[in-house]
Protein backbone atom coordinates (compact mmCIF):
# COMPACT_ATOMS: atom_id res chain seq x y z
CA UNK A 1 0.00 0.00 0.00
CA UNK A 2 1.36 3.40 -1.12
CA UNK A 3 -0.58 5.97 -0.19
CA UNK A 4 2.24 8.96 -0.52
CA UNK A 5 0.28 10.51 -3.00
CA UNK A 6 -2.10 11.97 -0.38
CA UNK A 7 0.58 13.45 1.49
CA UNK A 8 2.13 16.62 0.41
CA UNK A 9 5.08 16.15 3.28
CA UNK A 10 7.46 18.84 1.37
CA UNK A 11 5.31 21.69 1.46
CA UNK A 12 3.31 21.71 4.52
CA UNK A 13 2.77 25.04 6.09
CA UNK A 14 3.23 23.24 9.14
CA UNK A 15 6.23 22.18 8.31
CA UNK A 16 9.14 22.44 11.03
CA UNK A 17 12.37 22.33 8.28
CA UNK A 18 13.67 25.77 7.62
CA UNK A 19 11.61 26.76 4.20
CA UNK A 20 12.77 29.58 1.67
CA UNK A 21 9.82 31.34 3.06
CA UNK A 22 11.17 31.43 6.46
CA UNK A 23 14.08 33.44 5.13
CA UNK A 24 13.69 36.99 4.74
CA UNK A 25 12.64 37.75 7.95
CA UNK A 26 14.21 35.01 9.59
CA UNK A 27 17.43 36.87 10.78
CA UNK A 28 15.42 39.69 12.25
CA UNK A 29 13.20 37.74 14.40
CA UNK A 30 16.04 35.67 15.92
CA UNK A 31 16.25 36.74 18.98
CA UNK A 32 19.97 38.30 19.83
CA UNK A 33 20.74 37.33 23.76
CA UNK A 34 19.43 35.76 25.85
CA UNK A 35 16.95 37.73 27.46
CA UNK A 36 15.04 38.19 24.17
CA UNK A 37 15.12 34.38 24.07
CA UNK A 38 11.71 33.19 25.32
CA UNK A 39 11.56 29.90 27.26
CA UNK A 40 13.60 26.79 27.60
CA UNK A 41 13.92 28.34 30.81
CA UNK A 42 16.27 25.29 32.45
CA UNK A 43 18.49 25.12 28.48
CA UNK A 44 19.08 28.57 29.70
CA UNK A 45 19.99 28.60 33.40
CA UNK A 46 22.00 25.95 32.96
CA UNK A 47 24.14 27.83 30.21
CA UNK A 48 24.08 31.20 31.52
CA UNK A 49 26.44 29.52 34.56
CA UNK A 50 28.88 28.10 32.34
CA UNK A 51 28.86 31.27 29.92
CA UNK A 52 30.01 33.22 33.22
CA UNK A 53 32.18 30.74 34.82
CA UNK A 54 33.88 30.16 31.93
CA UNK A 55 33.76 33.74 31.43
CA UNK A 56 35.20 34.55 34.92
CA UNK A 57 38.45 31.51 34.15
CA UNK A 58 38.82 32.91 31.06
CA UNK A 59 38.45 29.91 28.82
CA UNK A 60 36.63 29.26 26.62
CA UNK A 61 32.79 27.50 27.03
CA UNK A 62 32.98 23.46 26.94
CA UNK A 63 31.57 21.70 24.23
CA UNK A 64 27.19 21.77 24.06
CA UNK A 65 25.11 19.47 22.62
CA UNK A 66 21.81 20.93 22.10
CA UNK A 67 19.19 17.92 21.25
CA UNK A 68 15.10 18.19 20.22
CA UNK A 69 12.63 18.67 17.40
CA UNK A 70 13.42 21.12 14.83
CA UNK A 71 12.61 24.83 14.47
CA UNK A 72 13.11 25.13 18.24
CA UNK A 73 15.56 27.68 18.22
CA UNK A 74 19.05 25.54 18.41
CA UNK A 75 20.45 27.60 15.89
CA UNK A 76 19.44 30.76 17.41
CA UNK A 77 20.71 29.48 21.01
CA UNK A 78 24.35 29.19 19.65
CA UNK A 79 23.95 32.00 17.79
CA UNK A 80 23.20 33.88 21.46
CA UNK A 81 26.00 32.02 23.09
CA UNK A 82 28.62 33.19 20.84
CA UNK A 83 27.88 36.80 20.79
CA UNK A 84 27.15 36.90 25.25
CA UNK A 85 30.87 35.05 25.01
CA UNK A 86 32.08 37.96 22.51
CA UNK A 87 33.65 35.13 19.88
CA UNK A 88 32.58 34.02 16.50
CA UNK A 89 30.69 31.84 15.50
CA UNK A 90 30.96 29.74 12.28
CA UNK A 91 28.02 27.07 11.20
CA UNK A 92 28.17 24.33 9.46
CA UNK A 93 26.15 20.91 9.31
CA UNK A 94 26.60 17.22 9.63
CA UNK A 95 25.88 16.21 5.83
CA UNK A 96 27.72 19.32 4.80
CA UNK A 97 30.97 18.07 5.89
CA UNK A 98 32.02 15.36 3.57
CA UNK A 99 35.56 15.05 3.82
CA UNK A 100 37.90 14.92 6.63
CA UNK A 101 39.58 17.81 5.17
CA UNK A 102 36.74 19.65 5.17
CA UNK A 103 36.25 19.54 8.74
CA UNK A 104 40.62 19.98 9.38
CA UNK A 105 39.94 23.58 6.79
CA UNK A 106 37.31 24.58 9.44
CA UNK A 107 38.92 23.68 12.60
CA UNK A 108 42.24 25.76 11.55
CA UNK A 109 40.46 28.59 10.24
CA UNK A 110 39.12 29.00 14.32
CA UNK A 111 40.17 31.71 17.04
CA UNK A 112 40.77 30.80 20.46
CA UNK A 113 37.33 30.77 21.54
CA UNK A 114 35.11 30.71 18.15
CA UNK A 115 31.82 28.64 18.28
CA UNK A 116 31.49 25.74 15.98
CA UNK A 117 28.16 24.86 15.31
CA UNK A 118 27.15 21.97 13.46
CA UNK A 119 23.88 21.39 12.52
CA UNK A 120 22.30 17.97 12.16
CA UNK A 121 25.62 16.43 13.89
CA UNK A 122 24.30 13.05 14.05
CA UNK A 123 24.38 13.36 10.37
CA UNK A 124 28.50 13.20 10.21
CA UNK A 125 30.23 10.18 8.63
CA UNK A 126 32.46 7.76 10.58
CA UNK A 127 35.82 8.88 9.43
CA UNK A 128 34.80 13.02 9.77
CA UNK A 129 33.85 12.01 13.15
CA UNK A 130 37.45 10.44 14.51
CA UNK A 131 39.12 13.49 13.29
CA UNK A 132 36.82 15.51 15.68
CA UNK A 133 37.14 13.31 18.95
CA UNK A 134 41.29 14.72 19.44
CA UNK A 135 39.88 17.79 18.25
CA UNK A 136 36.87 17.93 20.99
CA UNK A 137 39.66 16.66 23.79
CA UNK A 138 43.17 17.98 23.52
CA UNK A 139 42.37 20.65 20.20
CA UNK A 140 44.30 18.88 18.47
CA UNK A 141 44.52 17.62 14.79
CA UNK A 142 46.29 14.49 13.94
CA UNK A 143 46.75 14.28 9.87
CA UNK A 144 48.26 11.35 8.55
CA UNK A 145 50.86 12.31 5.32
CA UNK A 146 52.23 9.95 2.94
CA UNK A 147 50.75 6.77 2.23
CA UNK A 148 52.28 3.23 2.89
CA UNK A 149 54.80 2.21 4.98
CA UNK A 150 56.30 5.86 4.64
CA UNK A 151 53.02 7.36 5.88
CA UNK A 152 53.20 9.41 9.61
CA UNK A 153 50.90 10.80 11.54
CA UNK A 154 51.58 14.82 12.56
CA UNK A 155 49.78 16.35 15.23
CA UNK A 156 48.31 20.22 14.41
CA UNK A 157 47.42 22.49 17.80
CA UNK A 158 44.44 23.94 17.26
CA UNK A 159 42.87 26.86 18.90
CA UNK A 160 40.68 26.01 22.45
CA UNK A 161 36.98 26.30 20.73
CA UNK A 162 34.12 25.27 21.70
CA UNK A 163 31.83 22.94 19.39
CA UNK A 164 27.94 23.18 19.80
CA UNK A 165 26.00 20.55 18.39
CA UNK A 166 22.09 20.28 17.29
CA UNK A 167 20.68 17.20 16.86
CA UNK A 168 16.51 15.84 16.54
CA UNK A 169 18.01 12.65 17.84
CA UNK A 170 20.22 12.29 20.36
CA UNK A 171 19.83 8.78 20.66
CA UNK A 172 21.63 8.35 17.08
CA UNK A 173 24.78 9.93 18.04
CA UNK A 174 27.81 7.41 18.53
CA UNK A 175 28.63 7.20 22.11
CA UNK A 176 32.53 8.31 22.10
CA UNK A 177 31.49 11.70 20.49
CA UNK A 178 27.90 11.93 22.83
CA UNK A 179 30.42 11.36 25.78
CA UNK A 180 32.91 14.40 24.34
CA UNK A 181 30.36 16.88 25.09
CA UNK A 182 30.48 18.51 28.90
CA UNK A 183 27.18 20.11 28.26
CA UNK A 184 23.90 18.32 27.16
CA UNK A 185 20.83 20.27 26.54
CA UNK A 186 17.15 19.40 25.45
CA UNK A 187 15.37 21.58 24.57
CA UNK A 188 11.18 21.37 24.87
CA UNK A 189 8.38 22.06 22.89
CA UNK A 190 7.06 25.39 23.74
CA UNK A 191 3.81 26.35 25.67
CA UNK A 192 1.13 28.67 23.67
CA UNK A 193 1.84 30.90 26.39
CA UNK A 194 5.47 31.21 25.35
CA UNK A 195 4.67 31.34 21.52
CA UNK A 196 2.19 34.20 22.33
CA UNK A 197 4.98 35.84 23.58
CA UNK A 198 7.14 35.28 20.38
CA UNK A 199 4.29 36.16 18.45
CA UNK A 200 3.62 39.54 19.65
CA UNK A 201 7.88 40.07 19.80
CA UNK A 202 7.64 38.55 15.89
CA UNK A 203 4.61 41.02 15.12
CA UNK A 204 6.60 44.10 16.82
CA UNK A 205 9.46 43.60 14.71
CA UNK A 206 7.42 43.09 11.19
CA UNK A 207 5.12 46.10 12.55
CA UNK A 208 2.41 43.81 12.68
CA UNK A 209 -0.51 45.02 14.69
CA UNK A 210 -1.94 42.01 16.70
CA UNK A 211 -3.60 41.85 20.03
CA UNK A 212 -3.43 39.38 22.48
CA UNK A 213 -6.08 36.87 21.78
CA UNK A 214 -5.07 37.27 17.83
CA UNK A 215 -1.69 36.00 19.25
CA UNK A 216 -3.03 33.42 21.46
CA UNK A 217 -4.88 32.31 18.65
CA UNK A 218 -1.79 31.24 16.47
CA UNK A 219 0.33 30.23 19.13
CA UNK A 220 -2.24 27.65 20.40
CA UNK A 221 -2.15 26.43 16.65
CA UNK A 222 1.56 26.25 16.08
CA UNK A 223 2.67 22.98 17.48
CA UNK A 224 4.86 24.13 20.15
CA UNK A 225 7.24 25.42 17.22
CA UNK A 226 8.57 29.09 17.36
CA UNK A 227 9.39 28.62 13.51
CA UNK A 228 5.69 27.64 13.14
CA UNK A 229 4.23 30.42 15.27
CA UNK A 230 6.33 33.15 13.30
CA UNK A 231 5.30 31.55 9.33
CA UNK A 232 1.60 31.51 10.64
CA UNK A 233 1.82 34.92 11.62
CA UNK A 234 2.86 35.54 8.39
CA UNK A 235 0.24 34.34 6.38
CA UNK A 236 -2.53 35.19 9.04
CA UNK A 237 -1.14 38.98 8.14
CA UNK A 238 -1.57 38.71 4.59
CA UNK A 239 -5.52 37.46 5.53
CA UNK A 240 -5.71 40.68 7.61
CA UNK A 241 -4.43 43.20 5.05
CA UNK A 242 -6.51 41.10 2.72
CA UNK A 243 -10.20 42.03 4.73
CA UNK A 244 -8.63 45.56 5.45
CA UNK A 245 -8.34 44.80 9.14
CA UNK A 246 -4.88 46.57 10.77
CA UNK A 247 -4.88 44.23 14.04
CA UNK A 248 -5.00 41.03 13.74
CA UNK A 249 -7.23 39.67 16.23
CA UNK A 250 -8.83 36.05 17.52
CA UNK A 251 -11.58 36.49 14.49
CA UNK A 252 -9.65 36.92 11.48
CA UNK A 253 -6.68 34.70 13.36
CA UNK A 254 -9.37 31.76 13.58
CA UNK A 255 -10.49 32.81 9.76
CA UNK A 256 -7.41 32.68 8.28
CA UNK A 257 -5.87 29.35 10.15
CA UNK A 258 -9.38 27.52 9.09
CA UNK A 259 -8.36 28.34 5.52
CA UNK A 260 -4.78 26.97 5.94
CA UNK A 261 -6.60 23.82 7.14
CA UNK A 262 -5.16 23.98 10.75
CA UNK A 263 -7.19 23.17 12.83
CA UNK A 264 -7.77 24.96 16.61
CA UNK A 265 -5.26 21.78 17.93
CA UNK A 266 -2.78 22.63 14.98
CA UNK A 267 -3.11 19.88 12.97
CA UNK A 268 -2.88 19.89 9.52
CA UNK A 269 -4.42 17.10 6.76
CA UNK A 270 -1.42 15.60 7.02
CA UNK A 271 -1.44 14.77 10.98
CA UNK A 272 -5.09 13.96 10.10
CA UNK A 273 -4.53 11.51 7.66
CA UNK A 274 -2.20 10.20 9.54
CA UNK A 275 -4.33 9.52 12.53
CA UNK A 276 -6.76 8.33 9.81
CA UNK A 277 -4.04 5.57 8.13
CA UNK A 278 -3.37 4.11 11.67
CA UNK A 279 -6.93 4.10 12.35
CA UNK A 280 -8.43 2.83 8.74
CA UNK A 281 -5.73 0.28 8.39
CA UNK A 282 -4.37 -0.55 11.51
CA UNK A 283 -7.47 -0.06 13.74
CA UNK A 284 -6.14 2.22 15.24
CA UNK A 285 -2.54 0.44 16.25
CA UNK A 286 -0.19 -0.82 17.52
CA UNK A 287 1.40 -0.16 13.92
CA UNK A 288 5.58 -0.41 13.57
CA UNK A 289 7.21 2.24 12.53
CA UNK A 290 8.59 1.63 9.45
CA UNK A 291 5.07 -0.02 8.37
CA UNK A 292 3.84 3.73 8.97
CA UNK A 293 6.14 4.86 7.38
CA UNK A 294 6.22 2.91 4.23
CA UNK A 295 1.83 3.08 3.98
CA UNK A 296 2.19 6.88 4.22
CA UNK A 297 5.27 7.11 1.69
CA UNK A 298 7.17 9.46 3.88
CA UNK A 299 10.46 8.20 6.01
CA UNK A 300 10.77 6.35 9.49
CA UNK A 301 13.12 9.41 10.79
CA UNK A 302 10.35 12.39 9.64
CA UNK A 303 7.58 10.44 11.25
CA UNK A 304 9.52 10.34 14.32
CA UNK A 305 11.08 13.87 14.47
CA UNK A 306 8.70 15.94 13.06
CA UNK A 307 4.86 14.59 13.27
CA UNK A 308 5.27 12.30 16.41
CA UNK A 309 6.51 14.80 19.00
CA UNK A 310 3.54 17.02 18.73
CA UNK A 311 1.04 14.40 18.59
CA UNK A 312 2.58 12.62 21.10
CA UNK A 313 2.41 15.92 23.50
CA UNK A 314 -1.14 16.52 22.83
CA UNK A 315 -2.06 12.90 23.57
CA UNK A 316 -3.18 11.80 20.28
CA UNK A 317 -0.25 8.99 19.50
CA UNK A 318 1.31 6.91 22.19
CA UNK A 319 4.59 4.69 21.72
CA UNK A 320 4.10 0.90 22.95
CA UNK A 321 6.77 -1.85 22.78
CA UNK A 322 4.71 -3.31 20.00
CA UNK A 323 4.17 0.02 17.66
CA UNK A 324 2.09 3.23 17.45
CA UNK A 325 -1.24 3.21 18.94
CA UNK A 326 -4.23 6.20 17.95
CA UNK A 327 -5.71 8.18 21.61
CA UNK A 328 -9.02 7.76 22.82
CA UNK A 329 -8.42 11.90 22.44
CA UNK A 330 -7.85 11.33 19.19
CA UNK A 331 -10.65 9.32 17.95
CA UNK A 332 -13.01 12.44 19.80
CA UNK A 333 -10.89 14.98 18.17
CA UNK A 334 -11.68 13.07 14.86
CA UNK A 335 -15.27 12.16 15.45
CA UNK A 336 -14.25 9.06 14.54
CA UNK A 337 -15.92 6.37 17.11
CA UNK A 338 -13.54 3.97 18.70
CA UNK A 339 -14.18 0.31 18.06
CA UNK A 340 -14.79 -2.15 21.25
CA UNK A 341 -11.88 -3.85 20.08
CA UNK A 342 -9.67 -1.25 20.40
CA UNK A 343 -11.47 0.77 23.17
CA UNK A 344 -10.22 -3.00 25.22
CA UNK A 345 -6.59 -2.51 24.12
CA UNK A 346 -6.03 1.04 24.86
CA UNK A 347 -7.37 0.54 28.20
CA UNK A 348 -4.77 -2.47 28.29
CA UNK A 349 -1.82 -0.16 27.35
CA UNK A 350 -2.65 2.21 29.61
CA UNK A 351 -3.38 0.38 32.48
CA UNK A 352 0.06 -1.91 32.30
P1 LIG B 1 16.39 25.06 15.04
O1 LIG B 1 17.83 25.38 14.85
O2 LIG B 1 16.12 24.34 16.35
O3 LIG B 1 15.76 24.33 13.89
P2 LIG B 1 16.02 27.93 14.86
O4 LIG B 1 17.02 28.41 15.85
O5 LIG B 1 16.38 28.08 13.41
O6 LIG B 1 15.57 26.44 15.18
O7 LIG B 1 14.64 28.71 15.16
C1 LIG B 1 13.65 28.93 14.21
C2 LIG B 1 13.07 30.32 14.35
O8 LIG B 1 12.24 30.37 15.51
C3 LIG B 1 14.12 31.41 14.54
O9 LIG B 1 14.35 32.10 13.36
C4 LIG B 1 13.54 32.35 15.56
O10 LIG B 1 12.96 33.46 14.91
C5 LIG B 1 12.45 31.58 16.24
N1 LIG B 1 12.79 31.23 17.62
C6 LIG B 1 13.33 30.06 18.02
N2 LIG B 1 13.46 30.02 19.36
C7 LIG B 1 12.98 31.18 19.83
C8 LIG B 1 12.83 31.73 21.16
N3 LIG B 1 13.18 31.04 22.24
N4 LIG B 1 12.31 32.97 21.27
C9 LIG B 1 11.93 33.64 20.17
N5 LIG B 1 12.03 33.20 18.89
C10 LIG B 1 12.55 31.97 18.71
Amino acid sequence: MDFSEDFDFENRILSTSYSAEDSDTDTSLRPKNLDEYIGQDKAKENLKVYMDAAKFRGESLDHVLLYGPPGLGKTTLSNIVASEMGVNIRVTSGPAIEKQGDLAALLTNLSEGDVLFIDEIHRLSRSVEEILYPAMEDFALDIIIGKGPSARSIRIDLPKFTLIGATTRAGQLTTPLRDRFGVLLKLELYTPEQLATIVTRSANILGIGINENGAYEIASRSRGTPRIANRLLKRVRDFAQVSGKDIIDEEIASYALSKLEIDELGLDNTDRRMLETIIKFYDGGPVGLETLAATIGEEAVTIEDVYEPYLMQIGFLSRTPRGRCVTRLAYEHLGIPMSRKNSSAQIDIFEK
